[in-house]
């Protein structure tokens, strides 16, 4: 994946676009740190999945998921549109490639709400375009309450949720950075001290080169003058 003129970087130093992958077991707090992270850095995109879950109320077509039905699901999987895709509590869910390339090739930062299945086959595929962080909830009693006062599942869909956080939990260790939600702003701003750090590794920027070249070059100027 190529660089670009990054969209608000320091003075045309390019550099290559990060895939941020949030995972977490439902109700851990990652939706809301992703939203705020898409409303106020704007060099994010989110890519939006497509799922055969049904939408709950609170969402919107396009902006949460595409919704589609499991027929449709297939053929995408069949004609290599997701980019990764796994099923989770009981549905279908992946993340379409072509948005994600067109913003890669453009240099854009690329956000994933995505669970570890996701984050492995990701992994594989753009292993050193990904910055993965796992989001864990302080207590188990905290997820539950979080997922009932959320109020958007069904009871049963709950208790699935819940059965299926511990396998979820134990994929932590697969993960770059780690942040524990005892306190949202606490777990907003960590996350987003990650994001400032992997944006500045030196991997990252290969237009570095030409700017530390013209410094040096400049150094020299002043000691020959
Ligand atoms: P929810 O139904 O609560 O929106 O999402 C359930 C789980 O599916 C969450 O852990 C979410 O991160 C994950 N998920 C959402 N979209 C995708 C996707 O495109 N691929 C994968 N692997 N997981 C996804």
């Amino acid at each position: 994946m190529t660089a670009s003129s990054e969209p608000g970087s320091h003075r045309g130093i390019e550099r290559r676009g990060i895939m941020l992958i949030l995972s977490s077991p439902s109700g851990a707090g990652k939706s809301t740190i992703a939203r705020r992270l898409m409303e106020e850095d704007p060099q994010f995109s989110l890519s939006v999945s497509v799922t055969t879950r049904g939408r709950r109320p609170s969402e919107v077509e396009g902006r949460h998921y595409h919704f589609i039905d499991a027929v449709e699901f297939s053929r995408r999987v069949l004609a290599d549109e997701l980019l990764e895709w796994a099923e989770v509590h009981g549905n279908s869910y992946g993340t379409p490639r072509a948005p994600v390339e067109e913003a890669m090739r453009e240099g854009r930062d690329m956000l994933f709400d995505i669970d570890w299945q996701g984050a492995e086959q990701m992994q594989v595929r753009a292993k050193a375009d990904i910055v993965s962080v796992f989001i864990l909830p302080p207590t188990m009693e905290e997820l539950r309450s979080r997922l009932v006062h959320r109020a958007e599942d069904a009871k049963d869909t709950i208790e699935t949720r819940l059965r299926n956080a511990r396998r979820e939990i134990e994929r932590w260790v697969d993960y770059d950075y780690v942040v524990v939600n005892h306190d949202l702003p606490q777990a907003y701003s960590e996350v987003k001290a990650i994001v400032a750090a992997e944006r500045l590794r030196r991997a990252r920027r290969p237009g570095l080169q030409r700017f530390a070249s013209a410094l040096i070059a400049q150094t020299l100027d002043g000691i020959d003058g």
